[in-house]
C-alpha cells in the first residue's frame, strides 16, 4: 500500500511489539509518514530482521530488544528516543495470552503473566514516558487493545478482561493529561490474520464461526489498522483523546 503523507515527519515514535504483526505494520505506517520509529520486541533475531526490513525501504528506524515486562528494557527504549532528539508517539501493543479458556477457569499464575505484560507494562511504559512526552508539542499515547474488550471473547477470558481494563486506562489518562495536550486512545482490532491469531483463522470450524461475527465477511490484516494508529499520531488526531477506536470489520463492540 502506498502512503503520501508526511503528517509525522519530524516525529519520534516507540512501537512495543513491533517486530512481526500489527505493531509491525504501524511501525511502519508511521515511519513512512516520516517518524523516527524505534522498533522492538524479544528476541534479538526478530528485531535485526525487522529493523533491516523497514530500513531496506528507505525508512528512519532502529531496532532495540524489549520484552515490555522487563524496566531495564524499557528504559533502552526511553534512552534511545532521547539520543535521536526526544519523544512524540508511544505505541503500547504488545501482549500474551497463555490461556484458551473461560475467565473464571483462569490458573492464577496465567492471569498473573496476562495482566503484568497486557495492562501493567503499558500503564508503566505510559508512566515512563511521561518526563519525554511533555517536552513534545504533540505527545501522544496509543495503546492496543482489542475488540475482545468490549465484547470478551468467552475462549479468550482472562485476556479480554485485561483488553477491557485498558479502555479505562485510555479514560483515566486522558483526562489526567488533556491539560497538557497529551492525548490518550487505543485502537481495538477486530480479528486480524496475524500468528496472534492463526487459532482463530486458520483452524477451519473457529474460521468460519469467527467470519460470521464479522459484518464485512473477512478478517482484517495489519495494515487495515496501523492507518488509524497514524492518524491518532498527526495533527488530524490533535483534539481526538480517551477514545477507543474500533477497527474491526462492522463487529458488535458495546461494553
Ligand atoms: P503477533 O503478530 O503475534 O506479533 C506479536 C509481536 O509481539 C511480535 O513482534 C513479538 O516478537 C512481540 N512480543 C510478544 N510478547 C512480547 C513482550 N512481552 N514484549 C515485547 N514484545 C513482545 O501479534 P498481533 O496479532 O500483531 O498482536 C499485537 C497486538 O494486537 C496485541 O496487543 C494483541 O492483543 C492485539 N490484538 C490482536 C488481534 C488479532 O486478531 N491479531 C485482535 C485484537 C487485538 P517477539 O517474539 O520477538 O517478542
Amino acid at each position: 500500500m502506498s502512503v503520501n503523507l508526511n503528517r509525522l515527519v519530524g516525529r519520534i515514535a516507540i512501537v512495543t511489539a513491533s517486530t512481526d504483526g500489527i505493531g509491525f505494520a504501524i511501525a511502519q505506517r508511521l515511519a513512512r509518514e516520516g517518524a523516527k520509529v524505534i522498533v522492538s520486541s524479544r528476541k534479538e533475531k526478530n528485531v535485526a530482521e525487522a529493523t533491516k526490513k523497514l530500513t531496506s525501504e528507505g525508512l528512519n528506524v532502529s531496532g532495540l530488544v524489549c520484552h515490555v515486562g522487563k524496566k531495564e528494557d524499557r528504559q533502552k527504549l526511553f534512552e534511545e528516543a532521547k539520543k535521536l532528539g526526544g519523544l512524540d508517539i508511544l505505541v503500547s501493543n504488545a501482549a500474551v495470552n497463555p490461556e484458551v479458556g473461560f475467565v473464571l477457569d483462569c490458573p492464577e499464575s496465567s492471569w498473573d503473566k496476562i495482566f503484568d505484560t497486557n495492562v501493567k507494562a503499558s500503564f508503566m511504559l505510559a508512566k515512563e514516558a511521561l518526563p519525554l512526552l511533555r517536552e513534545s508539542k504533540a505527545g501522544r499515547i496509543i495503546f492496543v487493545s482489542s475488540i475482545a474488550g468490549f465484547q470478551p471473547f468467552s475462549l479468550l477470558g482472562a485476556y479480554s478482561v485485561s483488553k477491557t481494563s485498558l479502555l479505562g486506562l485510555v479514560k483515566a489518562a486522558a483526562v489526567q493529561l488533556a491539560p497538557e495536550n497529551i492525548t490518550v486512545n487505543s485502537i481495538c482490532p477486530g480479528i486480524i490474520e496475524t500468528k496472534f491469531s492463526n487459532f482463530l483463522t486458520k483452524d477451519e470450524g473457529a474460521k468460519e464461526a469467527g467470519l460470521s461475527q464479522i459484518p464485512m465477511g473477512r478478517f482484517g490484516k495489519p495494515h487495515d489498522v496501523s492507518g488509524s494508529a497514524a492518524f491518532l499520531a498527526s495533527d488530524d488526531g490533535s483534539y481526538v483523546t480517551g477514545e477507543n477506536i474500533v477497527v474491526a470489520g462492522g463487529m458488535q463492540s458495546r461494553l
